[in-house]
């Protein structure tokens, strides 16, 4: 069998993660692509589960010896990438890959594999609300926040390059539609693989 590739995309704040999780929960043929990244662990966060949390120089050193699919910059100093290791992985054990990632990673993903990815914008109902949350969250030092929010507002306008963009504006509603969109893309069977 060859998987697929199911990209969740949005900028930081709009609910993307949650809709991930819930989607897991539910596609028990789903499995998450766990990123590699140079940014601080956070409280919850687990090595392994949610990122490989891996040193600037060995991030470097991957990007060198071509190890990740794509990777980028997201915030200045702080590098997020999905290794082709993690990808092959998840095939190899029979399920269709999930991915967490930014706007740009995304479009990156959805351009290296068509038709075999589905690529979903998930969209706030305003950068208002989005600034709201990511506020609200108390995670970020005012810098941080500050570039998220700068970032936020720049992707927002990417919206129309996606497959599919999915409105979050009540969470149960989006995650319905969510499910929805996945089961009709993993159906699919008129694809070219
Ligand atoms: P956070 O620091 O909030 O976990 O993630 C910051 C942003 O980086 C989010 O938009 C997240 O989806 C994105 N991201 C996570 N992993 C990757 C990756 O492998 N590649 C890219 N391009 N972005 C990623």
């Amino acid at each position: 069998m060859k998987g697929k590739l199911i990209i969740f995309s949005a900028p930081s704040g709009a609910g993307k993660t949650t809709i991930v999780h819930h989607l897991l929960k539910t596609f028990p043929n789903l499995s998450f692509s766990i990123s590699a990244t140079t940014r601080e662990q956070r409280g919850e966060e687990v090595h392994g589960q949610d990122y490989y949390f891996i040193s600037q120089e060995s991030f470097l050193h991957k990007i060198a010896q071509k190890e990740f699919v794509e990777f980028e910059e997201v915030y200045n100093g702080t590098f997020y990438g999905t290794l082709r290791s993690e990808i092959e992985r998840i095939w190899a054990q029979g399920k269709h890959v999930i991915f967490d990632i930014d706007v740009e990673g995304g479009l990156h993903l959805k351009r290296k594999y068509g038709e075999q990815a589905l690529a979903i914008f998930v969209q706030p109902p305003s950068l208002e609300v989005l600034i709201e949350r990511l506020t609200g969250r108390g995670t970020d030092l005012p810098e941080k926040l500050a570039e998220r929010i700068r970032k936020a507002d720049k992707e927002l306008k990417y919206a129309d390059k996606f497959d599919v963009i999915l409105k979050n504006f009540e969470l149960e509603t989006a995650c319905k539609e969510a499910e929805q969109l996945v089961s009709d893309f993993l159906s699919k069977t008129d694809i070219l693989l």
